[in-house]
């Protein structure tokens, strides 16, 4: 059951990215679709301009191949193996990773509750969302700056951030005092493979990842930004009691169902 579990969670990152994927993949084909054509028409033609349209449709057809690629090792990602997580203490763990990552010009404040509610998350999927925020908003500071990692206990009415259920959460959030995300880029921020990194940079996979992560465990993504002054990215996971690693069997899904 378990297995099956990790399967549906990994279907739904990948159906995730194919409406993100699509239409650029679509774009792509109908280069090389187009300078085939343009050959084909040409073939009698002077040879350069015959060499020109291959080319092209050759071009298209290695970035396409390129985002197969990243398709393919996404959704060959690994599967969540949560387990009981006290968020202070995970990131009090990561102080050498992030000053070793993002370098000596970023100052990291970090600010963190007196204590952080249990939470039931892969700690390697929460560390790496963490470090994929801190990434991104030493970007956005131009590599020289401070931002602030913080933790809080918190109580949500339900779709007080995004469609999250009302409850207990603890919040982790990064905030810096960078460039900022105008409307357009914030509106599509989630979606997989939206950059605005120049290519070698970004692959647009952080923040999709993020959300996956945060929705799989229970939790929601919230983020606010403002051009020019700075972004602030929130992960909400919600509080658990459970002490021992949870089991998820059909016949207590079932039983539970009935009652
Ligand atoms: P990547 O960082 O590889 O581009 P992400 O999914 O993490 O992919 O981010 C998508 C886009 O959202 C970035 O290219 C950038 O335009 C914007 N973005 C993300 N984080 C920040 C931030 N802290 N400040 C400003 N813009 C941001």
């Amino acid at each position: 059951a378990e297995a099956q579990l990790r399967q549906v969670q990994k279907m739904e990152a990948v159906g995730q990215l194919t409406g993100g994927i699509a239409h650029d993949f679509n774009n792509m084909l109908a280069v090389v679709v187009g300078g085939i054509d343009l050959a084909l028409r040409r073939l009698n033609g002077p040879r350069r301009e015959v060499m020109m349209h291959l080319n092209n449709a050759m071009e298209g057809a290695t970035r396409a191949a390129a985002l197969t690629r990243r398709l393919l090792s996404f959704a060959r990602s690994e599967p969540l193996l949560p387990e009981r997580v006290d968020s202070n203490e995970l990131i009090g763990g990561m102080s050498d990773l992030l000053d070793r990552t993002l370098g000596e010009r970023i100052r990291i404040e970090v600010d963190r509750a007196p204590e952080t509610w249990p939470t039931y998350v892969d700690p390697h999927q929460l560390e790496n969302a963490i470090l994929n925020l801190a990434v991104n908003a030493r970007d956005a500071m131009d590599g020289q700056g401070s931002m602030r990692i913080a933790t809080e206990n918190v109580k949500l009415a339900a779709n007080a951030v995004g469609d999250i259920r009302a409850g207990d959460y603890v919040k982790i959030s990064v905030t810096d005092t960078g460039c900022g995300m105008p409307p357009d880029v914030l509106e599509r921020a989630f979606e997989p493979f939206f950059t605005t990194k120049p290519v070698g940079k970004g692959t647009g996979l952080g923040l999709s990842q993020i959300f996956g992560f945060a929705h799989q465990s229970g939790g929601e993504v919230g983020i606010d930004s403002q051009v020019g002054r700075g972004t602030s990215v929130a992960i909400y996971l919600p509080r658990t009691e459970v002490a021992a690693p949870l089991r998820i069997h059909p016949a207590t899904s079932a039983q539970r169902a009935d009652t």
